[in-house]
């Protein structure tokens, strides 16, 4: 009866998906979602707490939020012909410019990347191309102008720094791609504070590009505040499927209360940079283990039987992320993120006592 009705009215495209799980993590040191390991201190916290005491829950947010768009707008010191949208965590803003496109639209994105782009793209029946990285993971530009020729897609999305792979792709790509794409070009900047690379520049240069970031991975994941970049007048379409209320009062005074500590964040930020190069000295080192550079929070590895390491590792309270048979280019490939030392150590022994090296 109930299947039947749900049949009935419930689009064929999320009958077909499975649902985006997220593991249980209670107990596990837990290094499978890029999250930044340290929390502030008691002073900071304390602070941070009489400014919520300040804060009345009884009315809406502010719709369109102003006082934080005009703080950024300054600290990023954007030209006039830029805007600023918040998302409730990038996820919702990528959402929110696939909501926008015609029916059926070609959402194009290199492959591996972040899973949302086809997840999302798919359970809004828009008809999404995943282009495959060479083996080396940069982008393969002949087949992705190829791709543009022939598909003319409405959106490409690409995240640089990427997730899972961890690199950076060549700017020079970037712009070949924005110049040639005949829509929007999404860079998806997730993991800037990690690479200090960034097209903010070249925002007024190319009216068909729009950035976007978020706070969660520098620190601030149970925020959930993205940030989407572009020209005035895609901002002002986007803005119209936007919630009215979609960052709460907690959320936009809690942000204002971080961006006067951002040097909290940029030390975290950068204790973070340091220990992922440690760490990716001594996976290399590793009998068996090929592992990549990485310019975010994060590293992919390639071992043996990858799945049985993951499920070893989870035995041993230690949970990362397994990637094997989510693409061909990840086979045997696990992804782990930049913990604290004591996290990194604990995930290294158990490592190599589960290799048995
Ligand atoms: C984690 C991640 C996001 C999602 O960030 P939220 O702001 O937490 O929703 C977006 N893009 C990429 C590439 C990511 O890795």
């Amino acid at each position: 009866m109930i299947a039947d009705r749900i049949r009935k009215i419930i689009k064929p495209a999320i009958l077909a998906s499975k649902p985006y799980s997220v593991p249980q993590a209670e107990g596990f040191i837990k290094l499978d979602a890029m999250e930044n390991p340290y929390s502030w201190p008691e002073a900071v916290k304390a602070s941070w707490l009489a400014r919520l005491q300040q804060t009345d829950l009884n009315r809406y947010p502010d719709a369109s939020v102003n006082e934080l768009n005009t703080r950024l707008t300054h600290l990023l010191a954007l030209p006039e012909d830029i805007s600023i949208m918040f998302g409730n965590g990038s996820d919702e803003l990528i959402q929110v410019i696939l909501l926008a496109l015609k029916k059926s639209s070609v959402v194009l994105a290199p492959e591996p990347t972040f899973v949302m782009y086809r997840l999302l793209s798919t359970l809004l029946e828009m008809n999404f191309i995943g282009v495959p990285l060479n083996d080396d993971f940069s982008l393969n530009l002949n087949a992705m102008l190829a791709e543009i020729e022939t598909t003319q897609p409405a959106v490409i999305f690409i995240a640089q720094p990427n997730n899972p792979t961890g690199n950076t792709f060549a700017q020079a790509s970037l712009e070949a791609i924005i110049k040639s794409a005949p829509g929007l070009v999404v860079i998806d900047e997730a993991y800037h504070a990690f690479s200090q690379k960034s097209m903010m520049p070249c925002l007024s240069t190319y009216p068909n590009l729009i950035l976007m970031r978020t706070f969660s991975k520098s620190g601030l994941a149970g925020l959930r505040l993205g940030m989407l970049f572009g020209a005035n007048e895609w901002i002002a379409e986007f803005d119209k499927l936007r919630l009215p209320y979609n960052i709460g009062t907690l959320n936009q005074v809690s942000t204002h209360f971080i961006l006067q500590h951002s040097n909290l964040l940029e030390d975290q930020v950068e204790q973070i940079r340091n220990d992922r190069d440690q760490l990716l000295t001594k996976l290399s080192m590793i009998a068996g283990i090929e592992a990549w550079h990485s310019e975010a929070n994060f590293i992919l590895f390639r071992v043996a039987g990858a799945g049985h390491v993951h499920k070893a590792l989870l035995q041993q309270k230690i949970l990362i992320k397994n990637l094997h048979g989510t693409h061909p280019l990840l086979h045997n490939c696990l992804r782990v993120t930049v913990g604290t030392a004591e996290e990194n150590s604990a995930f290294l022994s158990a490592l190599t006592a589960i290799l048995g090296v």
